[in-house]
C-alpha cells in the first residue's frame, strides 16, 4: 500500500503501569483493519539481555515466540491482538544493546574509535527499530519504548527517536505519548499539570509529542482537552481521552471512538478509512454475552499476581467466547493444597496445573494432579503441570514412590522427569532452555488428534526438563498415553489418561499461540470438557 514504512512511537510519562503495550497493540489493530500491515516493537530499558532470567515477580510472564525468543508479556497482546506472529526483533533490551555494541567494539568494528553512548547506543538503537521497517513485510511500524520519559535509562532511547523523526522526516515518523489525568476529589478537578510536565520533559531532549493518550478515570470535557492541546503544542484532535475500561478488548473500539487511528494517519500521510471491526466485534459479544459460567482452577506459585500467567488467563478468555462460556478462573496457591485437596478443589469443573520453575509448591501441584485424576475433574497440565502429572501417576500408580523430576531432586532413584544430555553440560542460564516452537506428531485416535484435528502440530517450547523415554513403557502399560512426540528426538509431548473423561498434558505452552482470532483449540476444548462436566455433575 505504501513504499516508505512508518513509524509510531509510543512513549509514556508520569508513571509507569498506564497501558502503553494495550494503547499501542490497540493501534495496531486499528490500522491493520484498516489494511496496514502493521506490527509492534517494544524497546525495555534493563540490562537483562532478555527478560528469561527475571523472575515473574519482578516482571510478570515471559512470552516466548516461534523463534524462541524469551521476551517481554506485552509481546503476548501484540500476538493476541494482531494474530501475527512476532519474533526476537519485536523485543530488544538496553543488555541486549549494549552486548552487541561490546561484541563489535571487540572484533574491532569500530576501527580505533572511543565508543560512547552517542552515537554508538544510539546508532545500534536506530538499527534495531528499522529492522523490522527494511524487512519490506510492513507498512507501519509501531515501537513502544518501555519506562518513563525522564528516567535515566530510557535517555538513549528517547535520543534515537529524536535522531530518527528528523532523518526519516515529518511524515514519516511520529510520537504517540501516554500520559495521566489524575482527578483531585478533595478539588473535584481533573488535572493537567503532570501532563505539561512530561511533555516538557521530552521536548528538553528535543522531541515534541504528536498524539497525546490521557488515560483518566473520569470524561476529559472539551475545557480540559483545549488546555491541553494549547500548553502542550499539540492539536485538539490530537488529545485522545483513555477511560478505564471494563476489559482491554474494549480499548480498540474506544480508540477508534476517539480518532486514534484517524489522526495518526493524518499525520503519516496516509490515506485513513473505517476499520473492519467485524470479527472483533463478534468475540467482544460472545464474551460479554456467556450462556453459562465454568470454575477452573488455576494452581500455580505466582497466583497473587495476574501478569505470571497473563497468557493463560487471556486463553480462557478467547477459549470462553468460542464456547459462549464465562470462564471464572480461581488461582489457588499450590503451597495451600494439602493431601486433603477436597475442599479447595471440589466445586471445580476443570483444573490446570500451570507452568513453573524449582521446588516450592510442587507437592501441592501433585496433591490436586492425584484429585482430579482419582474424580474424573477434567484437566489441563502445561509444561511443569505436565511433569506434576506423571510423577503423580508414576507415584500413585505405578508405586514408584520415589518417582521425581531432577529438577526437584537431583538424587532421585526414579527419575521419571530428567534432563536431556546435551543439558547437562549447560552452566549458563540465559537462552539455553529448549526455546520456540518445535513440531509434534499426533497419535490418532487421542483427545488431541481430535482437537487439533491434525496429524502434526507446531507448539512453543520453554522448559529444560523432559519426561524420561526410560519409564515410558511402564507408565503405557499402566494407563498414561503418550499421545504426541518429537518425530526429531522421540520426546513425550503430550500425555492423556484413556480411562479419564479429560486428561491432557502437554510439554509445551499452548497458551503462547491463542489470539482473539484464533483461539487456542486445546483451550477451547478443555473450557468445552468442564463444561460437559458441569451439566453432569450438577442435579437440576
Ligand atoms: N521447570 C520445568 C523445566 O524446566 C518446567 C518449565 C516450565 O513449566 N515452563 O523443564
Amino acid at each position: 500500500m505504501t513504499t516508505q514504512t512508518k513509524y509510531v512511537f509510543v512513549t509514556g510519562g508520569v508513571t509507569s503501569s498506564l497501558g502503553k503495550g494495550i494503547i499501542a497493540a490497540s493501534l495496531a489493530k486499528l490500522l491493520q483493519a484498516q489494511g496496514y500491515r502493521t506490527t509492534i516493537q517494544k524497546l525495555d530499558p534493563y540490562i537483562n539481555v532478555d527478560p528469561g532470567t527475571l523472575n515473574p515477580y519482578e516482571h510478570g510472564e515471559c512470552y516466548v515466540t516461534d523463534d524462541g525468543a524469551e521476551t517481554d508479556l506485552d509481546l503476548g497482546h501484540y500476538e493476541r491482538f494482531l494474530n501475527v506472529p512476532t519474533s526476537q526483533a519485536n523485543n530488544v533490551t538496553t543488555g541486549r544493546i549494549y552486548q552487541s555494541v561490546i561484541e563489535k567494539e571487540r572484533r574491532g568494528e569500530f576501527l580505533g574509535k572511543t565508543v560512547q553512548v552517542i552515537p554508538h547506543i544510539t546508532d545500534e538503537i536506530k538499527e534495531r527499530i528499522q529492522i523490522l521497517g527494511n524487512s519490506g513485510d510492513y507498512d507501519i511500524v509501531i515501537t513502544e519504548i518501555g519506562g518513563t520519559v525522564g528516567d535515566i535509562e530510557s535517555l538513549p532511547y528517547v535520543e534515537a527517536v529524536r535522531q530518527l523523526k528528523w532523518d526519516l522526516g515529518e511524515h514519516n515518523a511520529i510520537v504517540v505519548h501516554l500520559t495521566l489525568i489524575p482527578y483531585l476529589s478533595a478539588a473535584g478537578e481533573l488535572k493537567t499539570k503532570p501532563t505539561q510536565h512530561s511533555v516538557k520533559t521530552l521536548m528538553e531532549s528535543g522531541v515534541q509529542a504528536d498524539v497525546l493518550v490521557c488515560r483518566t478515570e473520569h470524561v476529559l470535557n472539551d475545557n480540559i482537552r483545549i488546555k491541553i492541546a494549547r500548553f502542550c503544542n499539540v492539536h485538539e484532535d490530537a488529545v485522545i481521552q483513555s477511560i478505564d475500561a471494563s476489559t482491554i478488548y474494549d480499548v480498540p473500539n474506544l480508540m477508534l471512538k476517539e480518532g486514534l487511528d484517524t489522526v495518526v494517519l493524518n499525520k503519516l500521510q496516509l490515506e485513513s478509512n473505517t476499520p473492519d471491526l467485524t470479527s472483533w466485534n463478534v468475540f467482544l459479544q460472545r464474551h460479554k454475552n456467556p450462556k453459562h459460567t465454568v470454575h477452573i482452577g488455576l494452581i500455580g506459585k505466582y497466583v497473587e499476581l495476574q501478569d505470571s500467567y497473563k497468557s493463560i488467563l487471556e486463553s480462557f478468555i478467547h477459549a470462553g467466547a468460542a464456547n459462549e462460556v464465562n470462564v471464572e478462573v480461581e488461582p489457588i496457591h499450590s503451597e495451600h493444597i494439602d493431601k486433603n485437596a477436597i475442599e479447595k478443589l471440589s466445586h471445580l469443573h476443570g483444573v490446570l496445573v500451570a507452568p513453573g520453575f524449582g521446588e516450592r509448591g510442587i507437592e501441592g501441584k501433585i496433591n490436586a494432579v492425584q484429585y482430579v485424576r482419582e474424580h474424573k475433574i477434567p484437566f489441563l497440565g502445561i509444561c511443569l503441570g505436565m511433569q506434576m502429572a506423571v510423577i503423580e501417576f508414576s507415584r500413585n500408580v505405578l508405586g514408584l514412590k520415589e518417582a521425581n523430576s531432577t529438577e526437584m531432586n537431583p538424587e532421585t532413584s526414579q527419575p521419571v522427569i530428567d534432563l536431556m544430555e546435551d543439558q547437562k553440560t549447560i552452566t549458563r542460564k540465559g537462552g539455553t532452555m529448549r526455546l520456540g516452537s518445535w513440531e509434534c506428531e499426533l497419535i490418532d485416535d487421542s483427545i488431541v488428534s481430535k482437537v487439533y484435528n491434525s496429524k502434526s502440530i507446531k507448539e512453543r517450547h520453554r522448559h529444560r526438563y523432559e519426561y524420561n523415554n526410560a519409564y515410558k513403557q511402564k507408565i503405557e502399560t499402566a494407563g498414561m498415553k503418550s499421545t504426541g512426540f518429537n518425530p526429531g528426538t522421540g520426546l513425550v509431548e503430550i500425555v492423556e489418561i484413556p480411562s479419564h473423561p479429560w486428561f491432557v498434558g502437554v510439554q509445551y505452552h499452548p497458551e503462547y499461540k491463542s489470539t482473539v482470532s484464533n483461539p487456542h483449540p486445546l483451550f477451547v476444548a478443555f473450557v468445552k470438557a468442564a463444561l460437559e462436566y458441569k451439566k453432569k455433575n450438577t442435579s437440576v
